[in-house]
């Protein structure tokens, strides 16, 4: 490894340096990082963006040597700040093709800032299977021929074992990753996921196994016994919030009750928003007959993590259990009501290395358009369809894993399996922008139906992740965005001041993101806010920060994000739901009757932001507003007309 040395870097918070690898030429730099960069951008979802709006062009294929993969901590990641366990991985999406970006709690984040490093970015392609180790400021390339082949679990023991160390911690692909499933993600911790946009296939195709970490040092605080009290501070008002016993003893399963309550459970491809079965798949069941113990993460208050274990039967299993998403995608969503059946589905998903979400959602396409006499045992291989099939599930997600027969259509997602098909099976294609939706319904929640449209790397949900009014948060409603507000926003149903709240949660998302935190606490529930991450922020790092800077660092990540895909050519006219959301009256159940009103919402939104409401394209006065002016010459030299 080349090395500037080690250096004194004046912050507190970040480790201080970059690993830059490049993997044609098994190269391995280590840098600096950069200090504009660090103070404008913070870490995590903003170094990506930073760096994938420089260094990837649409001139780049997600599948080429020239697409970038970046791993990247938080500033406050692996401190004490509640649940300050997160990293980001990005690069440009092999399943959107636009900015593509994941995110995972655990441990890995914590222990590559301890290692002595706040990213890395890798470019090129390996001629054969390796994996980057760090430990404390060193790098090095090691062959993973040996892992090639080997799910995410496998693969992080048996890199433990070689490296003699058990507290080495592992990101990993497994083998839905080395075979380009497009929807791959990259797993650490046995079972946490950054799982969506297909980033573990853009490691794959790079023949990155894994990279594993092993830190010695700690993180340099820059008032150290402020801080020290400020974090026991904020650790007793997590632990005091109501919603952390619940979190404890159900993690996000509980939402399945919620969720059906509000009619807001996607059911057969999100046709219906109540499943009549909801009972059979809820987290009080998983709780009662399978958990083993709750899990927690790096500083975690509230352990949402579920470890479970089905000890006899056909879906024998032990390991990390699945989580509201996976309930619906391999549940509800496929009219599975085969509790283990969707265990043990979900965990295949964990072990092979694929987003549970994508997973569900092309099998429930293809359930639906059997269904509709739109696909033939000529198209599937003489595999028959039902819904809930349970046997069915569990075989496809090996299908596709393996891109096996018509596991192989399914591996590129459902929006190039319906291209494919075509017969008009593209109706039942539910996604945005390639993104295959969660488990969430804009219908009976007017926010999520705009948060989806609206999110820079696909249907998404976490993006903004509105959900104070899912059930009525009014008073942190009234706090958060101003009382002049309510009580519209704080009506789920109501598309009024939606684009509002979208587009101010976005920014607070980025933030969060950028700092390494995790949405359980700051987003939901609702319990610090700008302020709390300012005061951690100048208490850490050294450098005063302001909730008026953090809310401009949020806006500049978004937009940058943002222009990464204008100049790939989005615009408004991407910015849409499948007809399902906006043209099908929801059927039955307490949200019956109701569209997701889009045009109203994306009107507010893009007028709140101060982008063009005919194209969706962020104005020069926006930009100049940002600090963006040299995106503006860059998306012109491209002849990309920026509006005034
Ligand atoms: S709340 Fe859950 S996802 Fe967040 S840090 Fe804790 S265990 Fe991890």
């Amino acid at each position: 490894m080349e090395s500037d040395d080690r250096f004194s870097w004046k912050y507190g918070g970040w480790a201080g340096q970059v690993l830059w690898v490049d993997l044609a030429r098994g190269k391995l730099v280590t840098k600096p990082l950069d200090e504009e960069l660090a103070l404008t951008y913070l870490g995590g979802t903003g170094f990506a963006a930073r760096w994938l709006f420089d260094m990837v062009g649409p001139e780049v294929e997600p599948f080429s040597p020239e697409n970038v993969f970046i791993l990247a901590t938080g500033v406050l990641t692996g401190t004490l700040f509640p649940q300050a366990s997160r990293h980001v991985v990005a690069a440009k999406s092999p399943l959107t093709d636009i900015y593509g970006e994941a995110h995972a709690a655990g441990h890995f984040g914590p222990e590559l800032k301890f290692a002595g490093f706040d990213a890395i970015v890798v470019t090129g392609r390996s001629e054969k299977p390796v994996y980057i180790y760090v430990e404390d400021g060193k790098a090095e390339l090691r062959d993973a021929s040996h892992l090639w082949g080997k799910t995410t679990y496998e693969a992080e023991d048996m890199i433990k074992e070689e490296l003699g160390d058990r507290q080495v911690k592992v990101a990993v692909i497994g083998q839905a990753g080395e075979n380009l499933v497009r929807f791959a993600g990259v797993f650490n911790d046995h079972g946490r996921a950054a799982a969506r946009s297909g980033i573990g296939a853009v490691m794959g195709y790079k023949r990155l196994k894994a990279i594993a970490a092993r830190g010695y040092g700690g993180l340099k605080i820059a008032k150290p016994d402020e801080y020290y009290d400020f974090m026991l501070e904020l650790g007793r008002k997590m632990l005091a919030h109501p919603f952390t016993p619940d979190r404890v003893k159900y993690g996000t399963n509980s939402l399945v009750e919620l969720m059906q309550a509000i009619g807001r459970l996607p059911t057969y491809n999100h046709r219906e928003g109540v499943f009549d079965e909801w009972e059979e798949i809820c987290g009080e069941r998983i709780t009662r007959e399978y958990l083993v113990k709750p899990k927690a993460d790096f500083a975690c208050y509230q352990r949402c993590g579920r470890f479970v274990r089905i000890p006899a039967g056909k879906y024998v299993m032990i390991g990390k259990g699945p989580e509201y998403e996976g309930l619906d995608a391999l549940g509800a969503n496929v009219g599975n009501s085969d509790l283990e059946a969707l265990i043990y589905a979900n965990h295949l998903c964990n072990l092979y290395g694929m987003d549970v979400i994508s997973a569900g959602g092309v099998i429930a396409w293809a359930m639906e358009c059997w269904e509709h006499g739109l696909l033939t045992k000529e198209d599937t291989g003489g595999l028959e369809f039902d819904w809930g099939d349970p046997e069915l599930i569990v075989q496809l997600i090996e299908m596709i894993a393996f891109r096996k027969g018509f596991g192989d259509l399914l591996a590129e997602g459902v929006y190039r399996a319906a291209q494919k098909i075509g017969r008009g099976t593209e109706k039942y294609a539910m996604h945005v922008k390639k993104m295959e939706i969660a488990a969430q319904d804009g219908r009976a929640q007017k926010s999520m139906g705009l948060a989806h449209v609206t999110s820079n790397r696909g249907a998404d949900h976490l993006y903004a992740f509105p959900v104070l009014d899912e059930v009525g948060f009014e008073k942190e409603i009234a706090e958060r965005f101003g009382e002049q507000y309510l009580p519209e926003m704080t009506d789920r149903l109501n598309p009024k001041y939606k684009g509002i709240m979208v587009a101010e949660l976005e920014d607070f998302c980025a933030v969060v993101e950028a700092v390494g935190v995790c949405k359980y606490g700051t987003v939901i529930p609702p319990v610090f806010f700008y302020p709390d991450l300012a005061r951690a922020l100048t208490l850490t790092t050294g450098k005063e920060y302001t909730e008026a800077d953090l809310r401009l660092i949020g806006r500049r990540i978004v937009t940058l994000q943002r222009l990464f895909n204008v100049r790939e050519g989005i615009t408004r006219k991407d910015d849409t739901l499948p007809e399902r959301f906006t043209k099908e009256p929801m059927p039955r159940g307490p949200a019956k009757g109701q569209v997701v009103e889009l045009d109203i919402m994306l009107d507010e939104y893009y007028s709140y932001r101060k982008w063009d409401l005919e194209t969706g394209i962020p104005k020069k006065e926006t930009l100049r507003e940002l600090g963006l002016e040299r995106e503006v010459e860059e998306l012109e030299r491209r002849g990309i007309t920026i509006p005034p």
